[in-house]
């Protein structure tokens, strides 16, 4: 690893239309991303297509030479608090799936969204249904296994970790086992009302977070600007400083202890162009991070 040690890398969310190994390498090339995040099936569906054994080692041939950092998506529909049990059971075998495509490519960790109990009445009974249908796929993975990793949303309706606070509940749920950790999206965070945007507001916020689940355990920063307002409770992310959280929460972000250790992704609007740009603004900002 080239990477030099308390700095994290920076990359995006690629695409992988025209197969994996190609499109998201060549993207991961032309951003200069250190690291990447894929969907490793229809962000949009439940189907679970079988690997191709051949296709995996290519990738994970040259996300090796290019020295990256691989992290899977999940698929958006996953609710493992949902209270309707076929939604629930895909759900679980999703993110069973997920972590096993994410071995399958070399990643490093599966992102699952950190969902809802939809209907108030629901909330006791999703947190037990979580431990119930987790912990065994969570019991089964190894060391050496990537990490499931909670990214809480934007707080909107009977959403299971409305502020950063919650996730204790969803450590406990899981039993706090050593492979979960969690994916913080700025987006999301400051939409659910942690004001990350005012001075001094971002680094609260990650000392907050380290004092919920510990620094070991943050392992991946969507970093994201958001369209809307702090507590707006709308998940619209923006490019970095066109947004309402705006560039220098970016700067307390990067120099902050908590992310030494956790990627900064983006999944702002844009491709190529835009995507190399806000890497190349990351990296100068990380230049200053003592
Ligand atoms: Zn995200």
């Amino acid at each position: 690893m080239s990477m030099p040690a308390n700095r994290p890398r920076i990359g995006a969310h690629t695409p992988t239309s025209g197969g994996m190994a190609k499109r998201s390498i060549d993207y991961a090339i032309a951003t200069e991303a250190e690291a990447i995040q894929v969907f490793a099936s229809n962000p949009r569906g439940w189907a679970m297509p079988e690997a191709n054994p051949e296709a995996d080692k290519a990738f994970r041939e040259k996300a090796t030479a290019h020295d990256l950092a691989v992290y899977v998506h999940a698929p958006f529909l996953i609710n493992l608090g949902s209270p309707t049990v076929s939604t629930y059971e895909n759900s679980v075998a999703s993110t069973a799936y997920s972590l096993k495509r994410a071995r399958e490519i070399g990643a490093l960790g599966t992102v699952i969204h950190t969902g809802s109990a939809v209907d108030e009445s629901h909330v006791e009974t999703a947190w037990k249904q979580i431990n119930k249908g987790m912990m065994p796929v969570l019991k089964k993975l190894k060391e050496d296994d990537p990490w499931l990793l909670l990214e809480p949303t934007a707080g909107q309706g009977q959403s299971l970790v409305k502020k950063l606070d919650d996730l204790t509940k969803y450590f406990d749920a899981l039993e706090w086992h050593p492979k979960v950790g969690v994916c913080l999206d700025t987006c999301h965070v400051f939409a659910a009302g942690h004001d990350i945007a005012k001075k001094g507001g971002m680094t609260q916020t990650l000392d907050l977070l380290v004092s919920i689940v510990g620094i070991e355990r943050i392992k991946l920063i969507h970093t994201n600007d958001s369209m809307d307002v702090c507590g707006a409770l709308k998940d619209r992310h923006q490019n970095l400083g066109e947004g309402e959280i705006g560039l220098k929460a970016f700067e307390e972000l990067i120099a902050h202890p908590a992310v030494a250790n956790a990627p900064l992704i983006l999944e702002t609007p844009g491709q190529e162009p835009e995507h190399g740009a806000e890497i190349a603004l990351l990296k100068k900002m990380r230049s200053k991070r003592k």
